[in-house]
């Protein structure tokens, strides 16, 4: 991951005008293809990529957007905390209300504006998998001195065996006493 972090494309391309598909009559849809490179969804979400395509339907109460997306996020190891790129297919079905009306979570706005923004982010994070892995057999970490056990072993384990000659030596100590 030696990407530099700049040269992301804005969340702009996910404002869709779709006041032509509202002028044609219910019924009428439209498929959109997404292939963008670097995505920056949200200020806490950037994809790797976006593709797949979707189906913008006009329908009587707005445009309902269903499809699936396919993309990837930064993620974190759930034993070794070490970052991974975690691929996600991210379904989408989703009534963008028309006209804007203020108890609708998502709405067309009266300038005609569909933003995927919003909706893509909720999915994404509702999507990402809790407990991925780097590897299958990814070692963790040491619980007792946070080493990434995937670069060899720490020292713990000669400092565990120490306890137990301790207590050996002090029973021969007991013993020698008697
Ligand atoms: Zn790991
Ligand atoms: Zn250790």
């Amino acid at each position: 991951m030696n990407e530099p972090h700049n040269g992301y494309i804005n969340n702009r391309v996910l404002k869709i005008q779709v006041g032509f598909l509202l002028n044609e009559g219910v019924g009428q849809s439209r498929d959109m293809e997404f292939d963008v490179p670097r995505l920056r969804v949200a200020d806490d979400l950037t994809l790797h990529y976006l593709r797949g395509s979707l189906r913008l339907m006009h329908n009587s109460r707005g445009i309902l957007v269903q499809g699936t997306l396919h993309t990837s996020i930064q993620g974190e190891c759930a034993r070794c905390l070490s970052d991974i790129s975690v691929e996600l297919d991210v379904p989408i079905e989703e009534l963008f209300v028309y006209p804007p009306q203020p108890d609708a979570e998502f709405c067309v706005a009266d300038s005609g504006v569909l933003d995927l923004g919003p909706l893509l982010r909720e999915e994404t994070i509702l999507d990402t998998p809790i407990g991925a892995l780097c590897k299958s057999d990814c070692a963790g970490l040491c619980p007792n001195c946070g080493k990434n056990l995937n670069e060899g072993p720490c020292d713990c384990e000669r400092n565990e065996i120490d306890p137990r000659l301790a207590a050996l030596k002090a029973l021969q100590e007991e013993m020698q006493k008697k």
